[in-house]
């Protein structure tokens, strides 16, 4: 018996969707991410707007560096730069990409980094000042407790080498 090969589990302004807070995509391009989408095997979400989060949006953080996982269990909110509490809809967000990852068999993301919800290596600190500490946004939080293997753009190579195809 053969297994169908692995889905990925995308941000969707990597694909160059205009979803940002600034109204603007990401666009990374890789030979592999060409391939998995010839091949239908990309489920593309952009966990702020699944939230309910219009476009362009202002930017937000997670407060006095903390991380994905404290969000999820209550230690730390979320906080637009303008001081509105997004908390909820990151939470929403979270768990809405875990649905669409779930329903479609996802077991693994690329998800781009720096993103209080889809950052997976850093974020940056609650300060808005542009610093940055090791970290995981909301969105990849909850993946990654769910078992689902989450990767950065910088670790793309890594993510063809585990999938291996
Ligand atoms: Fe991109 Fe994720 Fe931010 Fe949406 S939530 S704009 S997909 S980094």
């Amino acid at each position: 018996m053969t297994h169908a090969p692995p889905k990925i589990l995308i941000s969707a302004c990597l694909l160059g969707q205009p979803v940002r807070y600034d109204g603007k995509g990401k666009p990374f391009s890789h030979p592999a991410i060409d391939r998995w989408r010839q091949e239908g095997r990309l489920v593309t979400i952009c966990p702020e707007m699944a939230g309910g989060m219009p476009v362009p949006r202002p930017p937000a953080e997670i407060e006095n560096g903390a991380s994905g996982l404290d969000v999820l269990e209550g230690r730390a909110r979320v906080l637009e730069v303008t001081g509105g509490d997004v908390t909820a809809e990151f939470i929403a967000g979270a768990e809405k990409a875990l649905a669409l990852a779930q329903t479609h068999g996802c077991t693994y993301a690329l998800l781009i980094d720096g993103s209080p919800s889809c950052g997976s290596v850093a974020i940056y600190d609650g300060s808005f000042s542009g610093v940055k500490h090791a970290g995981n946004g909301v969105t990849a939080a909850l993946l990654q407790r769910e078992g689902i293997a989450v990767y950065a753009p910088s670790r793309i190579k890594d993510l063809v080498l585990e999938i291996g195809q």
